[in-house]
């Protein structure tokens, strides 16, 4: 048998080695933005248009490259960032493989305009699919500009797998922006379609982060420090009652890069321990600092993933410097000396002179006047003191005891609340209500001709506005209700680019949105079946939906939104529902294409027949 072996032609291996490095548009930014970095660029701008597909652009004002090294650039294994294996393990640099730009190159039509300080005409080069066709000298400022189009041109299988232009934007502005909160010190823009995103000025670390996350979020940070022999930790933790229904704002940087660790995630929750409401996910901005040598970068070809050396110990030292910082933060008002001081004077008071505040004494009170008499004290004591003191002291002890009650309280309260509505409606009407009943503000039961129904509240009425919300988006019949006032909601960049996403579907649901900026919406008009102050919550909850699972077609999204909605528009356990409520859901269930089974694919509803109760009392 002849030889079968062959080595593969670098065209076909570039594209291989693309498979690794490039998923998307986005991943290209990341490799020349890092390009940028590792070049000492002080002002890296990019230009993208739509969402990458057609153009990726990246401009910096770094060291440049010379005719030759220009040419080498597109070599696979080709740079200048190490030489030998050994320097893997002091790396400084972003770079090191030597792929990103032979396997860019690969799967993409790549302009390269490149000046060194010392060169008077820069290189202009064109390589489309690995093969240069052009290389002119060109005039072009001192340091690179990089221009991607057409990506995947050559691999169509490739561009059809990416996803719409909303969610590819989403992804290039992720990687954006962990490159930009790793480098406060450079001074980057993005613009997509002509529209600028960001302009981000050299800035500290948490100006940066306000700058990139909307203006609300400095107040939100509690600063961490720590220096000990084997990493330095600074950055930032989010205080826990603004903690997110999402993990959209955990960040993790290591000597500058950003990298993905579930452990030391880990380390930063437990960190966290008690104070966090259930499923919230605290935002944090952390920076570590540790010898080159005690890490492993090379273990992922994105670079996103890294080892540490001696995990535990980093484990150990997060958490406690972190429990640390909300410790004080809890005790201690925080101090933030960037912040202008004139800002904290309340609007009404700006201009007022400053008054000395007066001391007013009544010389006539004497708390001693009723100790004399203890009896009194409980019993509504004749000074103001005492009354005033009594109700307090009480509330404390009725406070625990009713918490014992309600227990049993629970089916009192319900068969009275019955009976009351029942007479409302009128003795026709009584006999049918009778017929449900409440368990533990969980359960409706129903009497049913052959046993009895046990529907769980809270899915049984997921699933009434899961068909609502559907047949509303589809057939786009909802009603809105208008608001007096419109109602701005601030979130950060990201999640307004997820809204924007889905600002049709929300319209179809009842939504308005009068207008849609960088961090802030408006909306006037909501559906009928929610209220205003249930609005933010549920939109915080679908954007966190949304992003746990990124839905890649028109279908999927609908679905997801109508799950999302209805999950957190339905009924809690734990909620109170009177007869006619529960008759309602009831009613409506049943009348449900699907009733047996909520959205998510949980049981709606048991039954139990008369045959198993007889079984039971056999
Ligand atoms: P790596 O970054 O791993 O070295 P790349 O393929 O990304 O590999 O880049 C190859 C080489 O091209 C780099 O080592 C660097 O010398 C040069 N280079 C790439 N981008 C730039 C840039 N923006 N400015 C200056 N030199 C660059
Ligand atoms: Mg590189």
């Amino acid at each position: 048998m002849s030889n079968v072996i062959q080595l593969l032609p670098d065209h076909v291996a570039n594209q291989i080695a693309a498979g690794e490095v490039v998923q998307r548009p986005a991943s290209v930014i990341k490799e020349l933005l890092e390009n940028s970095i590792d070049a000492k660029a002080s002002r890296i701008q990019v230009v993208i248009k739509d969402a990458g597909k057609t153009l990726v652009q990246v401009i910096d004002d770094g060291v440049g490259m010379n005719l030759t090294d220009a040419r080498m650039s597109f070599e696979r294994h080709a740079t200048s960032k190490i030489k030998l294996a050994d320097d893997l393990f002091s790396l400084r640099t972003k770079g090191f493989r030597g792929e990103a730009l032979a396997s860019i190159a690969a799967i993409a039509h790549v302009e390269l305009k490149t000046r060194t300080e010392e060169d008077e005409v820069g290189t202009c080069l064109k390589v489309e699919g690995s093969q240069v066709v052009s290389q002119d000298p060109c005039v072009t400022p001192k340091g690179t500009c990089i221009s991607v189009k057409n990506l995947f041109y050559n691999i169509p299988a490739r561009r059809n797998f990416l996803k719409s232009d909303n969610v590819e934007t989403r992804h290039i502005i992720d990687e954006f922006q962990r490159v930009a909160l790793a480098h406060p010190d450079i001074s980057f823009s993005l613009t997509h379609n002509g529209n600028e995103l960001f302009q981000l000025p050299v800035a500290s670390s948490r100006q940066r982060i306000t700058n990139i996350l909307g203006g609300k979020t400095n107040e939100k940070l509690v600063p961490v420090e720590e220096d000990t022999e084997i990493v330095k930790v600074s950055g930032f933790v989010g205080k826990p009652e603004f903690a997110k229904k999402s993990r959209g704002e955990q960040f993790f940087f290591v000597n500058n890069r950003f990298i993905k660790s579930p452990y030391l995630n880990h380390a930063v929750v437990a960190a966290y321990e008690g104070l966090l409401k259930e499923k919230s996910y605290p935002t944090y901005f952390l920076y570590l600092e540790v010898d080159p040598k005690s890490i492993d970068i090379n273990i992922h070809p994105t670079k996103t993933e890294i080892k540490f050396d001696d995990e535990h110990a980093l484990y150990a030292i997060l958490k406690s410097s972190i429990k640390h910082s909300l410790g004080q933060f809890n005790v201690s008002p925080m101090l933030d000396f960037e912040r202008d001081a004139e800002l904290d004077t309340p609007y009404e008071y700006k201009d007022k002179e400053v008054r000395v505040p007066e001391v007013e004494v009544d010389r006539n009170f004497n708390p001693f006047q009723n100790e004399s008499s203890p009896k009194n004290n409980y019993s509504g004591g004749s000074t103001g003191y005492k009354r005033d003191r009594q109700p307090e002291w009480e509330s404390l002890y009725s406070g625990m005891q009713a918490e014992t009650e309600t227990e049993v309280d629970v089916r009192q309260i319900e068969f009275e609340s019955e009976e009351v509505t029942g007479n409302l409606f009128g003795a026709k009407e009584e006999q049918t209500e009778k017929s449900t009943f409440q368990v533990q503000k969980k359960y409706i039961v129903s009497t049913l001709k052959s046993g009895i129904l046990v529907i769980d509240q809270h899915r049984a009425h997921t699933r009434v506005l899961y068909e609502e919300l559907l047949k509303n988006i589809t057939v786009s019949s909802a009603v809105s209700q208008q608001l007096l006032f419109p109602l701005r909601l601030q979130f950060n960049h990201h999640e307004v680019e997820m809204l924007k996403e889905i600002k049709e579907s929300l319209e179809q649901t009842g939504f308005i949105f009068s207008e849609i900026k960088k961090d802030e919406v408006e909306i006037t008009g909501i559906p009928t079946l929610i209220s205003e102050s249930e609005v933010e919550i549920l939109l915080e909850q679908l954007i966190a939906d949304f992003e746990k699972d990124v839905p890649d077609n028109g279908f999927s999204q609908t679905d997801l939104l109508a799950k999302s909605l209805a999950n957190s528009m339905a009924v809690r356990s734990g909620t109170l529902l009177n007869s006619a409520e529960q008759q309602h859901i009831v009613n409506r269930l049943f009348a449900c294409k699907e009733p047996a089974l909520s959205p998510f694919n949980k049981t709606v509803f048991t039954t139990l027949s008369v045959d198993e109760l007889d079984k039971k009392f056999a």
